[in-house]
């Protein structure tokens, strides 16, 4: 059997130009050498599953101030822990019985305004969305009002936080603490600022996750951190001891590799050791080189912004250059990304109205003149 060109070639597709951001239908993030140095070294090496989960979540608590922490395939996948070690407990016989939620504590308390599209993990495992308030927004008394007899927990996407008619994160841990019912944070992509980090932890979140993709960390990786007792629940959930335990644990698909376990940790400590200012000085030198390279083609303009991780744009700190491409014909700026995905190399940016986002998170310096040169072959002016 021959194997020629790359293995992309092999399977006749062709690989993108990263310039839309971090997202998963692109692969996340790039890995880097330190972090791929480690997984390949673990690749020789075979270890118990579960020393590597309990040493590598050991080494995230202590740099995060946590009791406990469990590296996960990912933050949905986490969500789905959290909220079935809220319902199970450590009972492993009622963990393999779900998504069947008969006897037990079942409803998982969400603010209106919470609504977001990884509440499906909540609702994968059985358990039930209660939503507390109404269109208007949603009060302290409304979240009391939500509360029974059956709520498992409280959930809160920490990115939604203090949005207009919510319950903050201070007040919605008053009010699980004088009900005994923990307090789940979905804070996925809050790993800067680093003081973010540890943040809803030290404001009594009783569990919260994090996904690798936002850290420099693999795609399908991610990790829950919070108090020792809840933790030890989220593992008895989880893919380990399936085939030599006693439970058909609910968790058994969400399983991880010793490569990727030990790809999200060392992420992790590169990520909190990473000079930010370097980096946040490295997307603006990017920004400033693309500005230059499409300098000067008459009718287009440009200007640094920053696209934030729940894409809006703001003025700073600068990651991304927004082309403004005034729809001319049956030129617009959508046509134009679409060509640019068409090209060769393909090339992935976001076409907001008018605009074209050029977004440097995951570029590297030499592919902005292979942006800019597709930029100006497509924008400039054909006599
Ligand atoms: C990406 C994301 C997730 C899912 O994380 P994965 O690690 O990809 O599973 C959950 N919540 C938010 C807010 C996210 O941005």
């Amino acid at each position: 059997m021959t194997r020629t060109g790359t293995v992309f070639e092999r399977m006749g597709i062709r690989p993108v130009i990263n310039a839309s951001g971090i997202y998963t239908d692109l692969g996340g993030s790039r890995l880097s050498p330190g972090v791929w140095g480690a997984m390949t070294e673990v690749n020789d090496q075979f270890v118990k599953l579960a020393d590597l989960l309990d040493g590598s979540g050991r080494l995230i608590a202590g740099r995060l101030g946590a009791e406990a922490a469990w590296v996960t395939p990912g933050a949905a996948a986490s969500i789905a822990l959290m909220v079935s070690a809220a319902m199970t407990g450590g009972d492993g016989a009622a963990g393999q019985r779900l998504p069947d939620t008969a006897g037990l504590k079942n409803e998982i308390v969400l603010q209106r305004n919470h609504r977001y599209k990884y509440d499906r993990q909540i609702t994968m495992t059985g358990a039930k969305l209660v939503i507390a308030g109404g269109a208007g927004g949603t009060t302290e008394a409304e979240v009391e009002a939500a509360i029974g007899p059956n709520t498992a927990a409280l959930f809160l996407p920490a990115h939604l936080d203090r949005s207009a008619g919510t319950v903050g994160l201070a007040r919605l841990v008053a009010v699980g603490r004088s009900h005994g019912i923990p307090v789940l944070v979905d804070a996925a992509y809050l790993c800067w600022p680093l003081e973010l980090m540890p943040s809803h932890i030290a404001a009594g979140a009783d569990l919260v996750c994090f996904s690798a993709k936002y850290f420099g960390g693999p795609n399908a990786g991610g990790f829950i951190a919070g108090s020792r007792r809840m933790i030890d629940w989220v593992s008895v959930n989880g893919f380990l001891r399936y085939e030599s335990g006693p439970y058909r644990t609910f968790g058994r698909p969400l399983k991880m590799d010793r490569q990727t376990i030990v790809g999200v940790v060392v992420a992790l400590e590169e990520w909190l050791a990473l000079d930010h200012s370097e980096r946040w000085a490295r997307y603006r030198r990017q920004v400033a080189e693309l500005a230059d390279l499409i300098g000067g083609i008459p009718g287009i303009s440009s200007e640094p912004k920053y696209f934030t991780m729940d894409e809006r744009l703001v003025p700073e700190p600068v990651n991304s250059l927004v082309v403004t491409v005034p729809s001319v014909g049956r030129r617009t700026a959508q046509s134009v990304a679409a060509a640019l995905e068409a090209g060769s190399p393909s090339i992935s940016c976001s076409a907001e109205g008018s605009t074209l986002i050029v977004c440097m998170d995951v570029l590297r310096d030499e592919e902005i003149p292979i942006i800019g040169a597709a930029l100006r072959a497509l924008l400039e002016p054909n006599e």
